[in-house]
């Protein structure tokens, strides 16, 4: 979508813009934020994209992922809180593009199946559409792949844990935490699906959590059924025996153990190979395939800046396929990249963790025309958003931060996070009614 919106916002301004076409094999576009209540298969056997949940609302304030041409006022026309739950934050994504034309250009219900560097020049691709399972061939100069990363979920092994006689899944299956009234819950990971999933447990009624962790504990002022405990070894029945030598009984276990980038719709010698991190390996700016000139990658890195960092790449990509900004030589390139590189394996402090991404934004947004903002005034946000979450996980979504795009003040939602039991929009919008200035 933010691909889509930056050669639309080109257009608009008198370029010429080439024929964009775009393959999305859902029948719907939000990505990641276009829940479906299925898990594994979707209705055409392909793999379900979306890892959504029911119950999910933004982990992070609203205010460090608004557009920068696009604000949450001018969409909602009124202030609302920074927590939103997932249909309003749909919505808001959706709000930029509808009715502007853009959804000619996708081709819903499309699979791309291969993506062939063509002899001489180009690509050709090859895509299903689904429902009539016709297959067609076309040629393309340039390829953006805009699937996401967080759709194909890892899923390491434990001794024993076919014994177990409840029901285990990954965060990817993980609709929503009604089912776990009343259980004893295990979950493995101790990143943001990991704390997410397992304090929507505790929200709806969950007996117990103990969330296991590989490296580190999150660390968090639990509530006192919420625990974390070292690795789990082994399973034997529902019985799970820890590291330390612990064992406890549980219901049911949700690995949140990540997810993996996987494109199976590229040649093994295209495919991105890379771990969960700030900047990934072979990317110059960080989307276009160092080896691989006019194939592109975006959000490809670990996020904490997402709607606007995708659409400062987006921006740049256009830039690129344009020829508004000359990719440059080999060697500039990786020179490029390992100044990022560089850089971020001298992180040691969240604050220049989240510095690391402005920074790399800023670097893009420089050499486009998207909008700058102040992404100084973002990373201050980020840092006291984690300080919120310190002080109380259960009521950090409470909280209320001033956008940096239009200084609007975010406003308290009518009902505290852990007692919001209808997250539908209607619910959600049912408040803040003063108008926007
Ligand atoms: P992630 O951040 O990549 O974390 C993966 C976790 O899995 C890490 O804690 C890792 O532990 C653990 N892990 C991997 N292999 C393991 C193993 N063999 N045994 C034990 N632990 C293992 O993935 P994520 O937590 O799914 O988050 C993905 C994205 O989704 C994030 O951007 C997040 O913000 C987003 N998200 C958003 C919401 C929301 O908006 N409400 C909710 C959930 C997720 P190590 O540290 O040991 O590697
Ligand atoms: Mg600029």
């Amino acid at each position: 979508m933010a691909q889509l919106r930056g050669f639309a916002s080109a257009a608009a301004q008198g370029a010429d813009i080439p024929e964009v076409v775009c393959f999305e094999k859902q029948s719907q576009w939000g990505g990641q934020w276009n829940f479906t209540w299925r898990t594994g298969m979707d209705e055409h056997s392909e793999p379900v994209h979306s890892s959504m949940y029911r119950h999910l609302w933004s982990n992070g304030p609203k205010e460090c992922l608004e557009f920068a041409d696009y604000s949450f006022d001018e969409h909602f026309g009124r202030p609302i809180s920074s927590y939103p739950p997932r249909a309003v934050l749909w919505d808001y994504i959706n709000g930029r593009v509808e009715g502007t034309g853009l959804r000619d250009w996708v081709r819903f219900s499309t699979a791309v199946r291969t993506v062939t560097p063509h002899p001489i020049s180009g690509f050709l691709v090859t895509s299903e559409h689904l429902p009539s399972q016709s297959e067609s061939t076309e040629h393309f100069d340039d390829v953006v792949v805009a699937t996401g990363h967080f759709s194909f979920p890892h899923v390491p092994a434990f001794e024993g844990i076919e014994s177990f006689p409840g029901p285990v899944m990954h965060a990817h299956d993980f609709r929503g935490a009604e089912e776990l009234a009343d259980k004893d819950v295990l979950v493995i990971g101790s990143s943001y699906s990991a704390e997410d999933i397992g304090i929507q447990a505790h929200k709806l009624g969950a007996a117990s959590v103990v969330f296991s962790y590989r490296t580190e504990p999150m660390g968090f002022g639990w509530p006192a059924s919420l625990e974390e405990w070292p690795l789990v070894r082994r399973f034997q029945g529902r019985t799970a025996y820890f590291r330390d030598g612990r064992t406890r009984g549980f219901d049911a276990v949700i690995l949140a153990t990540g997810y993996r980038h996987h494109f199976p719709f590229l040649p093994q010698e295209l495919r991105l190979r890379t771990a969960n991190t700030l900047y990934p390996d072979r990317l110059y700016k960080g989307v276009a395939a160092e080896e691989t000139p006019h194939l592109y990658f975006l959000g490809m890195q670990d996020q904490w800046f997402t709607f606007n960092m995708f659409d400062a790449q987006a921006w740049l990509v256009r830039d690129m396929i344009l020829d508004r900004f000359a990719i440059p030589a080999a060697e500039v390139r990786r020179r490029d990249i390992q100044r990022w590189l560089n850089r971020m394996h001298a992180i040691e402090t969240v604050r220049e963790d989240v510095e690391f991404q402005a920074d790399y934004i800023r670097d893009l947004i420089e050499l486009t025309d998207y909008p700058m903002f102040d992404l100084d005034a973002v990373v201050e946000i980020f840092l006291e958003w984690k300080h919120d979450k310190q002080a109380d996980i259960l009521t950090y979504r409470d909280r209320c931060y001033r956008s940096v795009m239009t200084q609007t003040e975010a406003v308290p939602h009518h009902t505290p996070w852990i007692e919001a039991l209808d997250d539908s929009s209607a619910a959600y919008l049912s408040t803040a009614e003063v108008p926007v200035a």
